[in-house]
């Protein structure tokens, strides 16, 4: 069991232009009966929205023979500066120099940290070269998405690609797409 995530994250938009960007993204979900026009009772204690499968949800789906979506299965959009990440220990980071696989996570999880808490930038060097940039321009494997914008489709079958490629368009924006289980 477990709750299968879908996320889609947007690594571009600046802070001062999610809430727009998200109103943008549900209007165009509602317009094409991905989402219900209105959004579900709050059902947690974060500020996410949450909305429920429109009537045409299931034609965003991959493989509409996959797997049944169910009518409680949210869409959350999450505002507000966020790592969004698979929830999982095994991953590791790829310097984009030298191609060396970075597993220490107490140096990682700092400069995580660092950005997270809008402390700076979050430099990080690579254990092996020791070329250093922002840790939101490391490359994660799997991938990890930094930004302020964020779209969680919670327990849906898998999204059609193309569908994950207009949500990006619609954004104007380049997205990260995390497809992981809780
Ligand atoms: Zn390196």
């Amino acid at each position: 069991m477990g709750t299968w995530l879908q996320i889609v994250a947007d690594i571009e938009a600046s802070e001062n232009e999610a809430a727009e960007l998200a109103r943008k993204v549900s209007t165009w979900f509602v317009s094409k009966g991905i989402i219900a026009a209105t959004p579900a009772p709050r059902l947690s204690t974060s500020d996410d929205i949450e909305y429920l499968p429109g009537p045409k949800a299931e034609s965003v789906l991959d493989d509409p023979g996959e797997g049944s979506l169910r009518p409680h299965n949210t869409v959350s959009i999450t505002t507000g500066r966020t790592v969004f990440h698979t929830y999982q220990d095994s991953f590791s980071l790829i310097c984009e120099k030298c191609g060396a696989h970075n597993e220490d996570g107490a140096v990682w999880a700092e400069a995580v940290g660092e950005w997270y808490d809008d402390r700076g930038p979050g430099i990080l060097a690579c254990e092996k070269c020791g070329f250093a940039q922002p840790i939101t321009r490391w490359r994660f494997d799997p991938d990890w998405g930094f930004g302020f914008l964020g779209f969680t489709f919670r327990d849906w079958p898998s999204l059609d690609r193309a569908f994950i490629e207009d949500i990006s368009t619609v954004l104007g924006h380049k997205i990260v797409y995390i497809y992981t289980k809780l």
